[in-house]
């Protein structure tokens, strides 16, 4: 009551909201600004200043010391960018896009040589420029009721010398002496699947050596086609170089520039 009766002659508002205003201009960096937005400033004078007078990065800092603390929600990119700010280093992919599944064919049998390669508890892995881009992906593909089934990622470079001890065919499984792109955690291998986790129809099933697995495959059904080049689109989208021989596989632009490396697929240390 007391507070109404003070503030409603109109005389007491100009002088009181005046100063604030002029306080303010000086502060703000375009001069024309204050005058036009001078009405809306008597509502809200301080809003302003106060994220602008703490312009250091203690949050930053803060955060990146638990890299991979978040398992919910799917992280904005550009606060994943400032988080972590080492491109090189392999990031788990869950960890950034959880709504992924994750069914790792060389921790199973199920792979072209029907060996498990790969220990049981084995994470998908990238370097954390290339998951940076699938994370684009995976966002844009959900606003589409699509997700992310991932075969196959980081690769370590002992089990490249194994696939090809026992295949040894340039073009399907890379000389280990040169190592591939998944021996640099820069090529993933990934199809698509609906909300309910069910894979769309493809040309192929994963690592088929038929023609029928080239991107420019034209046989088939027209659905398997779409579903193939709605990846391919998705994937270039964000960057991705596509494998033409290999409808599922894409390489991060530069990947061949990039280290190979020979580490764990197991979080700790690497499994017997
Ligand atoms: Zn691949």
């Amino acid at each position: 009551m007391r507070l109404r009766r003070l503030l409603a002659p109109a005389w007491v508002g100009v002088w009181l909201l005046a100063p604030l205003a002029l306080a303010q201009s000086p502060g703000s960096n375009t001069q024309g600004r204050a005058r036009e937005t001078a009405p809306v400033a008597r509502q809200k004078p301080q809003v302003k200043p106060v994220p602008t007078a703490t312009p250091q990065q203690p949050l930053p800092v803060e955060a990146a010391s638990k890299p991979s603390g978040g398992q919910r929600g799917v992280r904005d990119p550009s606060t994943f960018e400032q988080l972590a700010p080492d491109p090189a280093e392999l990031v788990e992919v869950l960890a950034h896009i959880p709504d992924a599944l994750v069914e790792l064919r060389y921790a199973t049998r199920d792979n072209f040589v029907g060996e498990v390669m790969y220990p049981a508890d084995s994470r998908c892995l990238l370097r954390r420029d290339a998951l940076l881009r699938l994370v684009k992906v995976a966002d844009a593909l959900r606003a589409e009721q699509l997700r992310l089934k991932l075969w196959d990622c980081y690769r370590p470079l002992a089990v490249q010398w194994k696939l090809w001890e026992r295949f040894p065919k340039p073009g399907y499984v890379a000389d280990p002496r040169r190592g591939g792109n998944h021996n640099r955690g820069a090529a993933i291998d990934l199809t698509l699947v609906d909300a309910a986790g069910d894979e769309l129809e493809m040309p192929t099933p994963y690592d088929s050596f038929q023609k029928a697995a080239h991107q420019g495959y034209a046989g088939g059904t027209a659905r398997s086609r779409q579903n193939r080049d709605r990846l391919r689109r998705a994937m270039e989208a964000a960057g991705f170089r596509i494998n033409r021989s290999e409808w599922w596989h894409f390489d991060a632009p530069g990947a061949l520039k990039l280290p190979v490396r020979d580490e764990p697929l197991v979080a700790g240390e690497a499994q017997p």
